[in-house]
């Protein structure tokens, strides 16, 4: 026991009483805090060394290059992916412009971070996520409801960062070239839209406000594991005026606010409109930046977000096209699973067209059309590895006896 008394760290010279835990190594101890404290350094050290020169790593293609990848992922969606691939396009390629010794001459590019509008299920972390595959940079998905104001219980805005340095592998630089996609943008808008004085709605603006300095590029300190910042941590800091934040949002009712915002020009001023048909069916693609305003978006964020593009609904061509035609369609990765048991799967055109009716009856979106999948093959999938049988064919029949009425409503609950 005596023995045990003179025991202490050989980095900070704490007694073994005074520490949580004393680790022994050949000749020399080390306590918790300090391993604490050397993780820190050891990831503050891999993030400054390592990084590659950005041009070698970036992959920058040209917009119509782009739009033609995305395509191989995803259907329809035409406006959003020109403007996208266009956005994306001089977003790095601001990055990649050259130095110039002379700071007079620069015109400074501003960044293009994007705001998509579109309904859940339509696409917008998709194209997102496809974009930053293309570019071969790191992605994260935020969500912006667990956000908070410094102070509130709820994380730190700065954590989005955190998120961001996790998929570059702690790599600083690469993070700081990176895509950010904060989704449900709409949920911290403020209450009571574009006026401030119906209801004091703190938390929805706050969080706004706090989301400003990342938007608009500044020096962040990033607490490297996330959580709440505490005064002894460690921080990384990362500049975030290269990094390319895409926000998404399905603004349930701004239909109403852009239907009222064109009768009102068609009555007012604009005798266009009045000519043009309004197409009801897909009122977001009239959508412009005040519409965001006065669904309760403060106009600093609106500037910081100066692409506006939307998403259009999903009609049944489009689900039905989602269903086989992208490059890792929903029914080719089954007929992959199934082909590595040896199992050859197939499903004919009335059973996909029966999946595609469900999911517009049960308003499930493109996401459903999954869970239907999942929900028709489950048993398949269960009881045909290892047995005789190396064929499956689904037929409608086949899909209706799989999907009853309580595996609709459950369905539709869990969307
Ligand atoms: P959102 O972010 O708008 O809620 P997601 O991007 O998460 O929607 O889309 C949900 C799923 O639906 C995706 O995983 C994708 O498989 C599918 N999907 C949605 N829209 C399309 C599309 N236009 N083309 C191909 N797949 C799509």
């Amino acid at each position: 026991m005596a023995k045990d008394e003179v025991l202490e760290c050989s980095f900070c010279g704490r007694k073994k009483p005074e520490t949580d835990l004393l680790i022994a190594g050949l000749d020399a101890h080390i306590c918790d805090k300090c391993i604490e404290q050397a993780h820190g350094i050891v990831l503050e050290e891999l993030a400054q060394g390592g990084s590659s020169s950005l041009s070698s790593e970036l992959i920058l293609k040209k917009p119509k290059e782009i739009k033609d990848f995305i395509d191989q992922y995803m259907i329809g969606q035409d406006q959003a992916k020109r403007v996208m691939s266009v956005a994306v396009y001089n977003h790095y390629k601001r990055l990649l412009q050259p130095e110039s010794k002379d700071k007079d001459e620069v015109v400074e590019i501003e960044k293009s971070n994007i705001v998509i509008v579109g309904d859940t299920g339509t696409g917008k972390t998709l194209i997102a996520r496809t974009i930053a595959k293309m570019l071969n940079v790191p992605f994260c998905i935020v969500d912006a409801t667990v956000l908070t104001e410094a102070g509130y219980v709820g994380e730190d805005v700065e954590t989005i960062l955190t998120r961001l340095l996790q998929a570059a592998d702690y790599d600083v630089d690469k993070a700081e070239r990176g895509i950010v996609f904060i989704d449900e943008i709409d949920k911290i808008a403020r209450k009571g839209g574009d006026n401030p004085s119906i209801t004091r709605d703190v938390s929805g603006e706050g969080v706004q406000q706090a989301l400003l300095k990342l938007l608009e590029g500044s020096v962040v300190n990033v607490p490297p594991k996330g959580g709440r910042k505490h005064p002894d941590q460690k921080f990384i800091e990362v500049n975030t005026k290269d990094i390319l934040f895409i926000a998404g949002g399905a603004f349930s009712g701004i239909d109403k606010i852009i239907g009222k915002r064109l009768n009102r020009q068609a009555v007012g001023y604009s005798a266009s409109i009045k000519e043009d048909r309004v197409d009801e069916t897909n009122m977001l693609q009239y959508i412009i930046p005040s519409d965001l305003k006065a669904f309760g978006l403060i106009p600093e964020i609106i500037g910081r977000l100066p692409v506006l593009t939307h998403m259009d609904p999903l009609d049944a061509g489009t689900l039905r096209s989602i269903l086989t035609e992208p490059k890792n369609s929903i029914i080719k990765q089954y007929e992959k699973l199934f082909e590595m048991d040896g199992i050859k799967f197939s499903i004919n055109e009335k059973a996909l067209n029966y999946i595609v009716d469900k999911a517009i009856e049960y308003k499930l979106g493109a996401r459903g059309l999954r869970s239907l999948c999942e929900a028709i093959l489950t048993d398949a999938m269960f009881e045909m590895p290892g047995s005789e049988d190396d064929k499956l064919k689904i037929t409608k029949e086949y899909a209706e006896d799989k999907i009853n009425k309580s595996t609709l409503k459950r369905l539709k609950a869990a969307s």
